[in-house]
């Protein structure tokens, strides 16, 4: 495999955020909320071809939407596969409604990509912490971020002072700086029973549930392929909640420290990679 090129003066811009993206209504759920604060996820962008360093290549017309729902501009940078199952990074030279232009000038040493599915269901946090939530989240490798209305979480009134409208642009910002070439999808805000009626729910094999009050259940003997991970709001699941989801999530305990809830997001997602993603230890 070829080193990757180091010379920085074939690198493009690789930090100059545009203006939020928007995008229309993932259908996956059915939206509890107005749908202005989802976006579908988007698979790694990908091209056909066999790229070489520094040869530029065709953008096909089918990337360019694509591009722009990851708002990379003329001389900037993003992720794709080629043919031959190699990431790379490329500057984007020429970009019309037919196509474009673009010139590979790094082979990156390892896939972007996560290796499972991970589903993110977490109460909507107060004081614009599901911003953090997002941006860290999309760096953290989930395909999907679930915003779950519970009985502590903030309620559907919250949302707008919540900047919810502002979470989709905040994926797409975090996929550009950690170089993802997939987008996570933005879920429409929803309660916890819609939710366990979905099918990111119910496909999944493996359901975490972080909670500081219920004892550990052992792990799976299969490692699982789609997971779910449940963390609660500051005040943590009520009883109801907790009821209904017991025999549905396994419980994991984080040690006898209770965490604010956007470290457990950290931390559980940390644990969910470490355990069965792509953590490489
Ligand atoms: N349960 C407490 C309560 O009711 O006030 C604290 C809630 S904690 C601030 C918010 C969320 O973070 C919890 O619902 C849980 O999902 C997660 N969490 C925090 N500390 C944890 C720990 N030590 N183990 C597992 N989960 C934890």
């Amino acid at each position: 495999m070829a080193k990757p090129n180091r010379d920085n003066r074939n690198r493009p811009n690789e930090r100059r955020p545009g203006p939020p993206t928007g995008a229309p209504s993932a259908q996956a759920h059915r939206p509890a909320i107005k749908s202005r604060y989802d976006a579908p996820g988007d698979e790694p962008m990908a091209t056909a071809l066999r790229l070489t360093l520094q040869e530029p290549f065709h953008i096909e017309r089918e990337l360019v939407h694509r591009l722009e729902r990851r708002d990379v501009n003329v001389k900037e940078a993003f992720t794709l596969r080629d043919a031959s199952g190699s990431y790379f990074r490329a500057s984007l030279r020429d970009l019309n409604p037919d196509g474009g232009l673009a010139v590979p000038y790094e082979r990156m040493e390892r896939s972007p990509e996560p290796t499972i599915d991970i589903t993110l269901a977490c109460s909507v946090l107060a004081r614009q912490r599901m911003i953090f939530v997002m941006q860290k989240a999309t760096e953290l490798g989930v395909t999907r971020v679930v915003p779950l209305l519970t009985d502590h979480s903030v309620p559907p009134g919250g949302l707008e002072h919540e900047r919810a409208n502002s979470w989709p642009a905040q994926v797409v910002r975090a996929a550009k700086q950690c170089r993802r070439a997939s987008l996570p999808a933005v879920l429409p805000p929803v309660t916890l029973d819609a939710f366990l009626e979905s099918a990111a729910f119910t496909n999944a094999d493996e359901c975490v549930m972080l909670d500081d009050r219920s004892d550990p259940a052992p792990a799976p003997a299969e490692p699982p392929k789609r997971v779910v991970l449940f963390v609660g709001p500051e005040g943590g699941f009520s009883d109801a909640e907790r009821a209904r989801l017991t025999g549905k999530a396994r419980p994991w305990m984080l040690g006898g420290r209770i965490l604010r809830a956007e470290t457990a997001v950290l931390v559980g997602l940390t644990a969910v990679q470490m355990t069965w993603g792509d953590f490489v230890r």
